[in-house]
């Protein structure tokens, strides 16, 4: 049975989906007007393991994840604190396309971190007439009200609001009222844009959509709201997130499928703890906040930082230290090598004594009930590594021991997805790069050149062979540390 823990409750609780067999996931994604550092990647993990866990248990999923790529871009280069947004800006981009960009940039990191993607990834600005409607029935219904810059959310007209994180609006207007910067036309400090309309300071925006109540753009909350409803309806049974958005995003988020009904019940509130770097919070100007493409040039294999992350559980703060990396390097090593190992072993041809397949069918439910037991992964790494190191002492192994090991296996990646299997590997782009400058090279019988990229591959952690019967001529893969 699997439990989860659920926010809204404060307690873990048997998972019972809206429709039988069936279960519907709804995670907040990205803002893309930057490159997404490993914190998110933690996010993005977790979100695959709630996805393929319940896949795992059988459970027909349909799963979305958004992508915000509207309300955090401007045109004006001064109100991107971004580096690489202000480069965009200087090269003549327009917000669509840096939110291309960024959209890429990510997707690319999900896959190297074998991430199975979302049935559904929208775009918000690619469901603006869904996010009107809302705000449109929230004006109808007075909940919603119009000031000089904007469309609002009054929060004094939802009775529940903080239910979330456990507060009365009272409490968090006590504790929030000083630092929130006066803006006199809300009602309340805690209200929230729905609408902000292309007037003052945001005259000048680009994207931007007619709506009977004004030009302008949603804000930021309203998307959730609006893509859950459309892609999973108006029941659907969990909703994922960020730590940090338990206190705004989905408080405003509930608040709005609510007072609207185009949500009427999410199942389980799931939030994943941050990720630190040296047990600080990462921060840009320590240069602690780092990216996947920055573990790759060091040499790491994308792989190593999602086994990394698995091994702490989602809602506990995870430390990464380059300490810790290493470690999940030689993990991975551990497990490719068993696996590779298993096609090689001489087998006997005695009757086999079942111990094996016992031995996986004992560690595939301790394994299982791992994972169930609120997607307790390093609990489930552990029945993993148990089921290696049993397997080694014995002696001698009959064909039946090696496949029952070889599923075992198998099972445990449909959910870790550590790639033991090569095909399944993703090269990164930036090698791709390297090895077809280094078959360039060879071409023109350069081979000093060719000599020194492929020691530049080599030092990203990959090595690179000659083949005329592949399509490129060449084959890359890891070095396992
Ligand atoms: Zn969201």
């Amino acid at each position: 049975m699997l439990k989860l823990y659920n926010t809204l409750t404060r307690r873990k609780e048997d998972f019972t989906p809206v429709k039988t067999g069936e279960a519907k996931i709804y995670s907040c994604g990205p803002t893309v007007y930057s490159f997404q550092h490993i914190g998110n990647m933690r996010a993005a993990i977790f979100q695959d393991i709630t996805r393929r866990t319940l896949k795992f248990l059988g459970y027909k999923v349909t799963s979305v994840q958004n992508i915000t790529d509207v309300g955090h871009l401007v045109s004006d280069e001064d109100e991107g604190e971004d580096k690489m947004l202000k480069a965009a800006v200087k090269e003549n981009k327009n917000p669509f396309e840096i939110a291309k960009f960024y959209t890429d940039a990510y997707t690319d990191d999900l896959h190297l971190l074998n991430v199975e993607f979302p049935t559904f990834m929208p775009k918000a600005t690619e469901e603006i007439p869904e996010q009107i409607e809302i705000i449109k029935n929230l004006l109808k219904k007075e909940i919603a009200y119009k000031t000089q810059d904007g469309i609002y959310f009054d929060v004094a007209k939802f009775p529940k609001y903080g239910q979330l994180s456990g507060r009365t609006l009272e409490q968090i207007q006590e504790n929030t009222q000083e630092r929130i910067e006066e803006n006199t036309d809300k009602h309340n400090p805690q209200d929230f844009a729905l609408w902000k309309f292309t007037t003052g300071t945001n005259a000048h925006h680009i994207m931007k959509w007619d709506a009977e109540f004004g030009e302008g753009f949603p804000g930021w909350h309203i998307e959730c709201s609006a893509m859950s409803a459309k892609y999973l309806g108006k029941e659907f049974d969990i909703h994922t997130g960020g730590i940090e958005h338990v206190p705004i995003h989905h408080e405003n988020e509930i608040a709005q499928n609510t007072c609207s009904g185009c949500v009427t019940k999410v199942g389980y509130w799931i939030h994943n703890a941050h990720l630190q770097v040296d047990g600080e919070k990462m921060a840009k100007s320590s240069g602690t906040a780092y990216l996947l493409k920055d573990l790759i040039k060091k040499g790491y294999s994308p792989i190593a930082l999602r086994e990394l992350i698995l091994r702490t559980h989602y809602r506990k703060s995870l430390n990464f230290t380059f300490e810790s990396l290493d470690t999940a390097t030689n993990n991975i090593k551990k497990i490719n090598e068993f696996n590779n190992k298993l096609d090689t072993l001489k087998t006997i041809e005695n009757k086999s004594n079942n111990k094996i397949e016992n031995l996986s069918k004992v560690h595939t439910d301790t394994f299982t009930q791992s994972i169930e037991d609120d997607f307790n992964t390093p609990k489930a790494f552990a029945s993993l590594y148990d089921f290696m190191s049993e397997f080694n002492k014995q002696k001698e192994y009959t064909k039946q021991d090696i496949e029952s090991a070889k599923q075992f296996i198998q099972k445990t990646d449909e959910i870790l997805g550590l790639l033991i299997k090569e095909k399944v590997q993703v090269i990164p782009q930036q090698i791709i790069d390297l090895a077809n400058l280094r078959k360039d090279a060879k071409e023109n019988k350069d081979w000093a050149k060719c000599d020194e990229l492929r020691n530049q591959i080599q030092e990203l952690g990959y090595s690179i062979k000659d083949d005329k019967n592949s399509k490129e001529g060449f084959i890359i893969s890891i070095i396992n540390k």
